[in-house]
Protein backbone atom coordinates (compact mmCIF):
# COMPACT_ATOMS: atom_id res chain seq x y z
CA UNK A 1 0.00 0.00 0.00
CA UNK A 2 1.40 3.41 -0.62
CA UNK A 3 2.12 5.95 1.71
CA UNK A 4 -0.69 7.86 0.34
CA UNK A 5 -3.69 5.41 1.35
CA UNK A 6 -1.99 4.58 4.78
CA UNK A 7 -2.64 8.30 5.37
CA UNK A 8 -6.62 8.21 4.07
CA UNK A 9 -6.92 5.03 6.02
CA UNK A 10 -5.39 6.84 9.24
CA UNK A 11 -7.42 10.17 8.61
CA UNK A 12 -11.01 7.75 9.11
CA UNK A 13 -9.65 5.59 11.43
CA UNK A 14 -12.15 6.04 15.02
CA UNK A 15 -10.37 3.58 17.38
CA UNK A 16 -12.66 2.52 20.13
CA UNK A 17 -11.43 3.84 23.60
CA UNK A 18 -13.43 1.45 25.80
CA UNK A 19 -12.38 -1.31 28.33
CA UNK A 20 -13.25 -4.81 27.65
CA UNK A 21 -14.82 -6.34 30.54
CA UNK A 22 -17.13 -9.08 31.10
CA UNK A 23 -17.58 -9.17 27.60
CA UNK A 24 -18.77 -6.15 27.18
CA UNK A 25 -17.12 -2.69 26.27
CA UNK A 26 -17.41 0.08 28.69
CA UNK A 27 -16.11 3.24 30.10
CA UNK A 28 -14.61 3.63 33.25
CA UNK A 29 -17.01 3.44 36.23
CA UNK A 30 -15.83 6.75 37.30
CA UNK A 31 -16.46 8.19 34.02
CA UNK A 32 -12.24 9.22 33.39
CA UNK A 33 -10.92 9.13 30.40
CA UNK A 34 -7.48 10.07 28.91
CA UNK A 35 -6.59 11.71 25.59
CA UNK A 36 -4.36 9.30 23.38
CA UNK A 37 -2.31 11.10 21.49
CA UNK A 38 -0.40 9.63 18.00
CA UNK A 39 3.57 10.29 18.36
CA UNK A 40 3.33 10.68 14.85
CA UNK A 41 1.93 13.73 14.38
CA UNK A 42 0.64 14.68 17.85
CA UNK A 43 -3.27 14.33 16.40
CA UNK A 44 -5.40 13.27 18.98
CA UNK A 45 -6.33 9.45 18.19
CA UNK A 46 -9.32 9.69 20.74
CA UNK A 47 -10.59 8.71 24.38
CA UNK A 48 -9.48 5.90 25.94
CA UNK A 49 -11.09 4.58 29.58
CA UNK A 50 -8.88 5.20 32.38
CA UNK A 51 -9.78 2.49 34.31
CA UNK A 52 -9.01 2.32 38.06
CA UNK A 53 -9.63 0.08 40.82
CA UNK A 54 -13.07 -0.13 41.10
CA UNK A 55 -12.83 -0.93 37.01
CA UNK A 56 -9.95 -3.30 37.99
CA UNK A 57 -12.44 -5.18 40.93
CA UNK A 58 -15.02 -5.64 38.39
CA UNK A 59 -13.02 -7.16 35.47
CA UNK A 60 -11.29 -9.52 38.09
CA UNK A 61 -14.69 -10.52 39.59
CA UNK A 62 -15.80 -10.91 35.84
CA UNK A 63 -12.81 -13.46 35.42
CA UNK A 64 -12.86 -14.95 38.75
CA UNK A 65 -16.54 -15.63 37.80
CA UNK A 66 -15.63 -17.11 34.46
CA UNK A 67 -12.53 -19.50 35.94
CA UNK A 68 -15.16 -21.06 38.67
CA UNK A 69 -17.62 -21.66 35.87
CA UNK A 70 -15.00 -23.77 33.79
CA UNK A 71 -16.42 -22.45 30.69
CA UNK A 72 -12.61 -22.21 29.42
CA UNK A 73 -10.63 -23.85 32.32
CA UNK A 74 -13.06 -27.26 31.69
CA UNK A 75 -12.80 -27.20 27.80
CA UNK A 76 -10.92 -29.91 26.37
CA UNK A 77 -7.75 -28.45 24.93
CA UNK A 78 -8.28 -29.34 21.45
CA UNK A 79 -11.72 -27.00 21.69
CA UNK A 80 -9.25 -24.28 23.19
CA UNK A 81 -6.94 -24.51 20.29
CA UNK A 82 -9.67 -24.30 17.43
CA UNK A 83 -10.69 -21.03 19.15
CA UNK A 84 -6.98 -20.04 20.11
CA UNK A 85 -6.44 -20.73 16.20
CA UNK A 86 -9.34 -19.13 14.91
CA UNK A 87 -8.14 -15.91 17.36
CA UNK A 88 -4.97 -15.92 15.49
CA UNK A 89 -6.57 -16.01 11.66
CA UNK A 90 -8.81 -13.11 12.85
CA UNK A 91 -5.61 -11.13 14.00
CA UNK A 92 -4.36 -12.16 10.25
CA UNK A 93 -7.64 -11.13 8.93
CA UNK A 94 -7.33 -7.58 10.70
CA UNK A 95 -3.77 -7.20 9.87
CA UNK A 96 -3.58 -3.90 8.39
CA UNK A 97 -6.36 -2.35 10.83
CA UNK A 98 -4.40 -4.02 13.33
CA UNK A 99 -0.55 -2.42 12.19
CA UNK A 100 -2.13 0.99 11.44
CA UNK A 101 -3.66 1.24 15.11
CA UNK A 102 -0.28 -0.09 16.48
CA UNK A 103 1.74 2.81 13.77
CA UNK A 104 -0.22 5.42 15.19
CA UNK A 105 -0.49 4.78 18.39
CA UNK A 106 3.65 4.04 19.24
CA UNK A 107 5.17 5.22 16.02
CA UNK A 108 7.04 2.10 14.70
CA UNK A 109 7.01 1.88 10.82
CA UNK A 110 3.98 0.05 8.96
CA UNK A 111 6.01 -2.39 7.34
CA UNK A 112 6.98 -4.00 10.95
CA UNK A 113 4.23 -3.44 12.55
CA UNK A 114 2.78 -5.50 9.69
CA UNK A 115 5.19 -8.45 10.12
CA UNK A 116 6.72 -8.33 13.67
CA UNK A 117 3.84 -7.24 15.77
CA UNK A 118 0.92 -8.89 13.54
CA UNK A 119 2.19 -11.66 12.29
CA UNK A 120 4.63 -12.07 15.44
CA UNK A 121 1.20 -12.13 17.83
CA UNK A 122 -0.77 -14.02 15.63
CA UNK A 123 1.89 -16.46 15.15
CA UNK A 124 2.32 -16.71 18.91
CA UNK A 125 -1.34 -17.25 19.76
CA UNK A 126 -1.44 -19.86 17.03
CA UNK A 127 1.88 -21.91 18.19
CA UNK A 128 0.25 -22.03 21.90
CA UNK A 129 -3.12 -23.17 21.08
CA UNK A 130 -1.22 -25.20 18.56
CA UNK A 131 1.05 -26.81 21.74
CA UNK A 132 -1.78 -26.75 24.72
CA UNK A 133 -3.45 -30.59 23.53
CA UNK A 134 0.41 -32.14 22.72
CA UNK A 135 1.39 -31.53 26.49
CA UNK A 136 1.02 -34.91 28.66
CA UNK A 137 1.00 -34.53 32.52
CA UNK A 138 3.49 -37.34 34.37
CA UNK A 139 2.88 -40.47 36.78
CA UNK A 140 6.09 -40.78 39.57
CA UNK A 141 7.67 -43.61 39.82
CA UNK A 142 5.87 -45.02 43.20
CA UNK A 143 5.62 -48.23 44.80
CA UNK A 144 2.86 -50.23 42.89
CA UNK A 145 0.66 -50.02 46.78
CA UNK A 146 0.20 -46.01 44.88
CA UNK A 147 -0.10 -43.87 42.06
CA UNK A 148 1.29 -40.46 42.50
CA UNK A 149 0.12 -38.23 39.49
CA UNK A 150 1.93 -35.04 38.30
CA UNK A 151 -0.48 -32.94 36.82
CA UNK A 152 -0.65 -29.15 36.15
CA UNK A 153 -3.52 -26.93 36.48
CA UNK A 154 -4.16 -23.26 35.21
CA UNK A 155 -3.00 -20.83 38.11
CA UNK A 156 -6.03 -19.37 38.06
CA UNK A 157 -6.64 -15.11 37.50
CA UNK A 158 -3.60 -13.86 36.06
CA UNK A 159 -2.92 -10.17 35.32
CA UNK A 160 -0.63 -9.05 32.59
CA UNK A 161 0.76 -5.36 32.75
CA UNK A 162 2.67 -4.74 29.20
CA UNK A 163 4.91 -1.78 28.02
CA UNK A 164 4.36 0.26 25.15
CA UNK A 165 7.38 -0.74 22.89
CA UNK A 166 5.63 -4.06 20.56
CA UNK A 167 2.21 -3.53 22.51
CA UNK A 168 0.31 -6.36 20.40
CA UNK A 169 3.24 -8.94 20.96
CA UNK A 170 4.48 -7.98 24.88
CA UNK A 171 0.44 -8.71 25.39
CA UNK A 172 0.46 -11.94 23.00
CA UNK A 173 3.75 -13.22 25.08
CA UNK A 174 1.34 -12.99 27.91
CA UNK A 175 -2.13 -14.02 27.11
CA UNK A 176 -1.17 -16.71 24.83
CA UNK A 177 0.31 -19.67 27.19
CA UNK A 178 -1.75 -18.15 29.58
CA UNK A 179 -5.19 -18.71 27.60
CA UNK A 180 -3.91 -21.78 26.24
CA UNK A 181 -3.27 -23.28 29.68
CA UNK A 182 -6.83 -22.47 31.06
CA UNK A 183 -6.88 -19.34 32.70
CA UNK A 184 -9.08 -15.84 32.80
CA UNK A 185 -6.66 -12.80 31.78
CA UNK A 186 -7.04 -9.13 32.32
CA UNK A 187 -4.31 -7.52 30.61
CA UNK A 188 -3.17 -3.72 31.84
CA UNK A 189 -1.68 -2.28 28.31
CA UNK A 190 0.25 0.94 28.40
CA UNK A 191 -1.32 3.66 28.35
CA UNK A 192 1.21 5.37 25.49
CA UNK A 193 -0.57 2.86 23.36
CA UNK A 194 -3.40 0.90 24.31
CA UNK A 195 -5.47 0.48 21.00
CA UNK A 196 -4.19 -2.63 19.65
CA UNK A 197 -4.97 -4.39 23.36
CA UNK A 198 -8.56 -3.27 22.92
CA UNK A 199 -8.81 -4.76 19.39
CA UNK A 200 -7.52 -8.02 20.31
CA UNK A 201 -10.23 -7.86 23.04
CA UNK A 202 -12.84 -7.60 20.14
CA UNK A 203 -11.12 -10.67 17.97
CA UNK A 204 -11.07 -12.84 21.21
CA UNK A 205 -14.56 -12.76 21.88
CA UNK A 206 -15.42 -12.73 18.13
CA UNK A 207 -12.81 -15.87 18.06
CA UNK A 208 -15.20 -17.71 20.75
CA UNK A 209 -13.19 -16.91 24.18
CA UNK A 210 -16.26 -16.64 27.06
CA UNK A 211 -16.50 -13.60 28.13
CA UNK A 212 -14.95 -12.73 31.02
CA UNK A 213 -12.34 -14.64 30.23
CA UNK A 214 -10.22 -12.13 28.36
CA UNK A 215 -10.62 -8.57 29.66
CA UNK A 216 -8.59 -5.50 28.85
CA UNK A 217 -7.97 -2.24 31.02
CA UNK A 218 -6.64 0.53 29.74
CA UNK A 219 -5.43 3.07 32.62
CA UNK A 220 -2.44 4.59 33.79
CA UNK A 221 -0.11 2.09 36.01
CA UNK A 222 -0.22 3.83 39.43
CA UNK A 223 -4.34 3.65 39.12
CA UNK A 224 -5.25 0.81 36.99
CA UNK A 225 -1.22 -1.29 37.18
CA UNK A 226 -1.02 -0.89 40.73
CA UNK A 227 -4.57 -2.55 40.90
CA UNK A 228 -4.41 -5.42 39.40
CA UNK A 229 -1.11 -5.91 40.88
CA UNK A 230 -2.66 -5.23 44.57
CA UNK A 231 -5.38 -7.14 44.43
CA UNK A 232 -6.27 -10.29 46.45
CA UNK A 233 -8.41 -12.16 44.59
CA UNK A 234 -5.27 -12.05 41.29
CA UNK A 235 -3.48 -15.44 41.67
CA UNK A 236 -0.64 -14.19 39.42
CA UNK A 237 0.75 -11.09 37.93
CA UNK A 238 2.90 -11.59 34.65
CA UNK A 239 4.89 -8.07 34.19
CA UNK A 240 7.34 -6.50 31.73
CA UNK A 241 8.52 -3.73 31.49
CA UNK A 242 11.63 -1.18 33.49
CA UNK A 243 13.08 -2.62 36.39
CA UNK A 244 12.00 0.54 38.27
CA UNK A 245 8.27 -0.95 38.11
CA UNK A 246 9.38 -4.40 38.33
CA UNK A 247 10.40 -3.93 41.93
CA UNK A 248 7.39 -2.09 42.54
CA UNK A 249 4.96 -4.95 41.20
CA UNK A 250 7.28 -7.68 43.07
CA UNK A 251 6.37 -5.43 46.47
CA UNK A 252 2.60 -5.21 45.51
CA UNK A 253 2.66 -8.89 44.87
CA UNK A 254 4.63 -10.19 48.24
CA UNK A 255 2.03 -7.53 50.68
CA UNK A 256 -0.78 -8.49 49.36
CA UNK A 257 -1.42 -11.78 48.51
CA UNK A 258 1.78 -13.63 47.41
CA UNK A 259 0.25 -14.07 43.46
CA UNK A 260 3.07 -15.33 41.59
CA UNK A 261 5.24 -12.61 39.78
CA UNK A 262 6.97 -13.52 36.81
CA UNK A 263 9.04 -10.02 35.74
CA UNK A 264 10.29 -9.75 32.09
CA UNK A 265 12.36 -6.21 32.70
CA UNK A 266 15.71 -3.88 31.18
CA UNK A 267 18.33 -4.70 29.66
CA UNK A 268 21.76 -2.96 28.48
CA UNK A 269 23.09 -5.50 26.58
CA UNK A 270 26.34 -6.03 25.35
CA UNK A 271 27.54 -6.90 21.80
CA UNK A 272 31.21 -8.62 21.95
CA UNK A 273 33.24 -8.17 18.49
CA UNK A 274 36.59 -9.71 18.53
CA UNK A 275 38.78 -9.32 15.98
CA UNK A 276 38.60 -12.74 14.33
CA UNK A 277 34.95 -12.15 13.94
CA UNK A 278 34.14 -14.46 10.80
CA UNK A 279 32.51 -11.93 8.74
CA UNK A 280 33.08 -8.07 9.31
CA UNK A 281 30.02 -6.50 7.28
CA UNK A 282 27.40 -8.97 8.80
CA UNK A 283 28.72 -7.38 12.33
CA UNK A 284 28.19 -4.02 11.17
CA UNK A 285 24.75 -4.90 9.77
CA UNK A 286 23.38 -6.89 13.01
CA UNK A 287 25.12 -4.17 15.15
CA UNK A 288 23.54 -1.21 13.83
CA UNK A 289 20.20 -2.63 12.48
CA UNK A 290 19.83 -4.45 16.20
CA UNK A 291 20.25 -1.11 17.81
CA UNK A 292 18.09 0.98 15.58
CA UNK A 293 15.14 -1.39 15.12
CA UNK A 294 12.06 -0.15 16.76
CA UNK A 295 13.66 3.14 17.33
CA UNK A 296 16.33 1.44 19.95
CA UNK A 297 12.98 1.13 21.83
CA UNK A 298 13.45 -2.87 22.42
CA UNK A 299 14.56 -4.14 25.75
CA UNK A 300 17.22 -6.87 24.04
CA UNK A 301 18.41 -4.14 21.81
CA UNK A 302 23.01 -4.00 21.77
CA UNK A 303 23.41 -0.81 23.18
CA UNK A 304 26.49 -1.42 24.21
CA UNK A 305 29.35 -2.68 21.42
CA UNK A 306 32.99 -3.68 22.43
CA UNK A 307 34.87 -3.77 19.39
CA UNK A 308 38.58 -5.18 19.65
CA UNK A 309 40.91 -2.56 19.31
CA UNK A 310 42.39 -3.48 16.15
CA UNK A 311 39.52 -3.63 13.82
CA UNK A 312 37.45 -0.66 15.46
CA UNK A 313 38.61 2.12 13.01
CA UNK A 314 37.30 -0.36 10.07
CA UNK A 315 34.28 -1.25 12.10
CA UNK A 316 33.22 2.54 12.44
CA UNK A 317 33.77 3.11 8.80
CA UNK A 318 31.77 0.77 7.91
CA UNK A 319 28.97 1.51 10.32
CA UNK A 320 29.23 5.37 9.29
CA UNK A 321 28.41 3.98 6.06
CA UNK A 322 25.35 2.25 6.96
CA UNK A 323 23.92 5.61 9.17
CA UNK A 324 21.74 7.13 6.64
CA UNK A 325 19.84 4.20 5.99
CA UNK A 326 18.45 4.66 9.36
CA UNK A 327 17.33 8.26 9.02
CA UNK A 328 13.76 8.63 10.57
CA UNK A 329 11.16 9.18 8.32
CA UNK A 330 7.45 9.05 7.56
CA UNK A 331 6.38 5.83 9.55
CA UNK A 332 3.54 5.41 7.22
CA UNK A 333 5.49 5.03 4.29
CA UNK A 334 6.25 1.42 3.80
CA UNK A 335 10.36 2.09 2.71
CA UNK A 336 10.59 3.96 6.08
CA UNK A 337 12.67 1.60 9.05
CA UNK A 338 12.95 4.72 11.50
CA UNK A 339 9.85 5.68 12.77
CA UNK A 340 8.86 8.21 15.59
CA UNK A 341 9.69 7.73 19.40
CA UNK A 342 6.41 6.88 21.25
CA UNK A 343 5.96 10.61 22.82
CA UNK A 344 7.29 13.64 23.94
CA UNK A 345 8.68 12.28 27.61
CA UNK A 346 10.23 9.69 26.21
CA UNK A 347 12.19 11.80 22.94
CA UNK A 348 13.08 14.17 26.00
CA UNK A 349 14.81 11.51 27.93
CA UNK A 350 16.63 10.34 25.07
CA UNK A 351 17.84 13.70 24.23
CA UNK A 352 18.96 14.07 27.74
CA UNK A 353 20.80 10.98 27.56
CA UNK A 354 22.68 12.30 24.80
CA UNK A 355 23.20 15.65 26.12
CA UNK A 356 24.72 13.40 29.10
CA UNK A 357 27.20 11.30 26.86
CA UNK A 358 28.52 14.44 24.98
CA UNK A 359 29.03 16.08 28.99
CA UNK A 360 30.72 13.05 30.48
CA UNK A 361 33.62 12.99 27.54
CA UNK A 362 32.45 10.52 24.83
CA UNK A 363 32.70 11.53 20.75
CA UNK A 364 29.67 12.06 19.14
CA UNK A 365 30.32 10.29 15.47
CA UNK A 366 27.08 10.74 14.23
CA UNK A 367 23.29 11.48 15.20
CA UNK A 368 21.95 13.31 18.34
CA UNK A 369 19.49 15.80 17.04
CA UNK A 370 15.56 15.86 17.37
CA UNK A 371 14.13 15.97 13.69
CA UNK A 372 10.91 16.13 11.61
CA UNK A 373 9.45 18.85 14.64
CA UNK A 374 7.30 20.05 11.74
CA UNK A 375 5.25 17.22 11.58
CA UNK A 376 4.40 17.27 14.87
CA UNK A 377 5.59 14.44 15.98
CA UNK A 378 8.64 12.88 18.04
CA UNK A 379 11.43 11.69 15.90
CA UNK A 380 15.36 11.53 16.62
CA UNK A 381 18.23 10.35 14.35
CA UNK A 382 19.83 7.59 15.05
CA UNK A 383 23.16 8.35 16.99
CA UNK A 384 25.91 6.89 17.56
CA UNK A 385 29.29 7.58 19.90
CA UNK A 386 32.58 6.28 20.03
CA UNK A 387 35.16 6.45 23.33
CA UNK A 388 32.65 5.71 26.00
CA UNK A 389 33.87 3.95 28.56
CA UNK A 390 31.74 1.38 31.36
CA UNK A 391 31.88 3.88 33.84
CA UNK A 392 29.48 6.80 31.58
CA UNK A 393 25.52 7.13 32.20
CA UNK A 394 25.04 6.22 28.99
CA UNK A 395 26.99 2.81 29.14
CA UNK A 396 25.31 2.07 32.46
CA UNK A 397 21.71 3.10 32.32
CA UNK A 398 19.03 1.70 29.99
CA UNK A 399 17.96 4.90 27.48
CA UNK A 400 16.02 2.80 25.45
CA UNK A 401 16.25 4.80 22.57
CA UNK A 402 18.49 4.78 19.10
CA UNK A 403 21.70 5.44 20.59
CA UNK A 404 24.62 3.24 20.16
CA UNK A 405 27.86 3.46 22.57
CA UNK A 406 31.30 1.92 20.94
CA UNK A 407 33.75 0.98 24.01
CA UNK A 408 37.01 -1.21 22.37
CA UNK A 409 38.80 -3.60 24.58
CA UNK A 410 42.19 -5.17 23.58
CA UNK A 411 41.85 -8.02 26.25
CA UNK A 412 38.62 -10.20 26.05
CA UNK A 413 38.23 -11.27 29.61
CA UNK A 414 38.43 -7.22 30.08
CA UNK A 415 35.45 -6.69 27.98
CA UNK A 416 33.69 -9.74 29.44
CA UNK A 417 34.27 -8.15 32.70
CA UNK A 418 32.86 -5.23 31.45
CA UNK A 419 29.79 -6.36 29.85
CA UNK A 420 28.56 -8.26 33.01
CA UNK A 421 29.35 -5.13 34.86
CA UNK A 422 25.47 -3.56 34.79
CA UNK A 423 22.90 -4.28 36.75
CA UNK A 424 21.21 -6.22 34.05
CA UNK A 425 21.46 -9.39 32.44
CA UNK A 426 19.28 -10.02 28.87
CA UNK A 427 20.90 -10.79 25.70
CA UNK A 428 24.62 -10.65 25.12
CA UNK A 429 26.25 -11.14 22.04
CA UNK A 430 30.23 -12.51 20.58
CA UNK A 431 31.71 -12.98 17.15
CA UNK A 432 34.45 -14.92 16.77
CA UNK A 433 35.70 -17.69 14.63
CA UNK A 434 37.18 -19.38 17.47
CA UNK A 435 34.59 -21.85 18.39
CA UNK A 436 36.29 -22.59 21.80
CA UNK A 437 36.87 -18.77 22.30
CA UNK A 438 32.80 -18.21 21.54
CA UNK A 439 32.02 -21.11 24.06
CA UNK A 440 34.01 -19.98 26.87
CA UNK A 441 32.75 -16.83 25.97
CA UNK A 442 28.72 -17.73 26.57
CA UNK A 443 29.51 -19.70 29.30
CA UNK A 444 31.45 -16.29 30.88
CA UNK A 445 27.98 -13.69 30.05
CA UNK A 446 25.94 -13.65 32.56
CA UNK A 447 22.74 -13.08 29.97
CA UNK A 448 19.44 -15.08 29.27
CA UNK A 449 20.40 -15.25 25.82
CA UNK A 450 23.87 -14.97 24.12
CA UNK A 451 23.94 -14.72 20.25
CA UNK A 452 27.11 -16.11 18.60
CA UNK A 453 27.93 -14.73 15.45
CA UNK A 454 24.73 -13.09 14.91
CA UNK A 455 21.90 -11.09 16.73
CA UNK A 456 18.72 -10.91 15.10
CA UNK A 457 17.67 -15.05 15.26
CA UNK A 458 14.34 -15.48 17.27
CA UNK A 459 11.80 -17.58 17.25
CA UNK A 460 8.52 -18.26 19.36
CA UNK A 461 9.98 -22.22 19.90
CA UNK A 462 13.04 -20.27 21.71
CA UNK A 463 12.37 -18.98 25.54
CA UNK A 464 13.25 -14.83 26.02
CA UNK A 465 14.02 -13.48 29.56
CA UNK A 466 16.83 -12.17 31.80
CA UNK A 467 19.60 -12.81 34.22
CA UNK A 468 19.82 -10.22 37.37
CA UNK A 469 17.73 -7.55 37.21
CA UNK A 470 16.51 -8.05 33.68
CA UNK A 471 13.90 -10.55 35.26
CA UNK A 472 12.57 -13.92 36.65
CA UNK A 473 10.63 -15.89 34.19
CA UNK A 474 10.78 -17.20 30.35
CA UNK A 475 8.08 -15.56 28.17
CA UNK A 476 7.76 -17.65 24.15
CA UNK A 477 8.33 -21.75 24.36
CA UNK A 478 6.68 -23.63 26.15
CA UNK A 479 8.51 -23.23 29.52
CA UNK A 480 6.12 -19.97 29.75
CA UNK A 481 3.65 -22.48 30.79
CA UNK A 482 5.41 -22.64 34.18
CA UNK A 483 4.60 -19.07 34.77
CA UNK A 484 0.28 -19.81 34.15
CA UNK A 485 0.39 -23.26 36.04
CA UNK A 486 0.50 -24.64 38.93
CA UNK A 487 1.93 -28.62 39.84
CA UNK A 488 -0.40 -30.68 41.52
CA UNK A 489 0.36 -33.88 43.07
CA UNK A 490 -2.30 -36.28 43.71
CA UNK A 491 -1.24 -39.41 45.74
CA UNK A 492 -4.25 -42.46 45.06
CA UNK A 493 -3.90 -45.57 47.33
CA UNK A 494 -4.32 -48.72 45.21
CA UNK A 495 -5.74 -51.76 46.41
P1 LIG B 1 7.15 0.87 32.51
O1 LIG B 1 7.73 0.03 33.58
O2 LIG B 1 7.12 2.33 32.71
O3 LIG B 1 5.61 0.46 32.26
C1 LIG B 1 5.25 -0.86 31.90
C2 LIG B 1 3.80 -1.09 32.27
O4 LIG B 1 3.68 -0.98 33.69
C3 LIG B 1 2.83 -0.07 31.68
O5 LIG B 1 1.63 -0.71 31.35
C4 LIG B 1 2.61 0.89 32.84
O6 LIG B 1 1.37 1.56 32.79
C5 LIG B 1 2.67 -0.05 34.03
N1 LIG B 1 3.03 0.59 35.29
C6 LIG B 1 3.77 1.71 35.49
N2 LIG B 1 3.84 2.00 36.79
C7 LIG B 1 3.13 1.05 37.45
C8 LIG B 1 2.82 0.81 38.83
N3 LIG B 1 3.25 1.61 39.79
N4 LIG B 1 2.08 -0.28 39.12
C9 LIG B 1 1.64 -1.11 38.17
N5 LIG B 1 1.88 -0.92 36.83
C10 LIG B 1 2.63 0.14 36.49
O7 LIG B 1 7.88 0.45 31.17
P2 LIG B 1 7.67 1.03 29.71
O8 LIG B 1 8.30 2.37 29.64
O9 LIG B 1 6.26 0.87 29.30
O10 LIG B 1 8.51 -0.02 28.83
C11 LIG B 1 9.87 0.04 28.66
C12 LIG B 1 10.58 -0.97 29.56
O11 LIG B 1 10.10 -2.28 29.29
C13 LIG B 1 12.06 -1.00 29.27
O12 LIG B 1 12.77 -1.02 30.49
C14 LIG B 1 12.25 -2.31 28.50
O13 LIG B 1 13.54 -2.86 28.59
C15 LIG B 1 11.22 -3.17 29.16
N6 LIG B 1 10.87 -4.32 28.30
C16 LIG B 1 11.30 -5.56 28.68
C17 LIG B 1 11.02 -6.67 27.88
C18 LIG B 1 11.49 -8.06 28.26
O14 LIG B 1 10.99 -9.02 27.68
N7 LIG B 1 12.42 -8.20 29.20
C19 LIG B 1 10.29 -6.49 26.69
C20 LIG B 1 9.85 -5.21 26.35
C21 LIG B 1 10.15 -4.12 27.17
Amino acid sequence: MTASSWHDRAAAVTPDGRALIGGQRVWALGGQQFDNRSPIDGRSLGMVARCDGQDVDAAVASARAAFEARAWAGKAPAQRKRILIKFAELIEQNRAELALLETLDMGKPIKYSQTVDVGGAANCIRWYGEAIDKIYDEIAPTADSSLALITREPVGVVGAIVPWNYPMLMAAWKIAPALAAGNSVILKPSEKSPLTALRLGDLALQAGIPAGVFNVVPGYGNEAGSALALHVDVDCIAFTGSTRVGKQIMQMAGQSNLKRAWMELGGKSANIVCADCPDLDAAVAAAIGSIYFNQGQSCNAPSRLFVEESIKERFIEKAMAMMPSFAPGDPLDENTVMGAIVDAAQLNTVIGYIEAGKAGGARLLSGGARVRDDTGGFFVEPTLFDQVDSGMTIAREEIFGPVLSVLSFTDLSEAIKQANGTVYGLHAAVWTSDLTKAVQTSRALRAGTVHVNQYDNDDITVPFGGYKQSGNGRDKSLHAFDKYTELKTTWIQIG
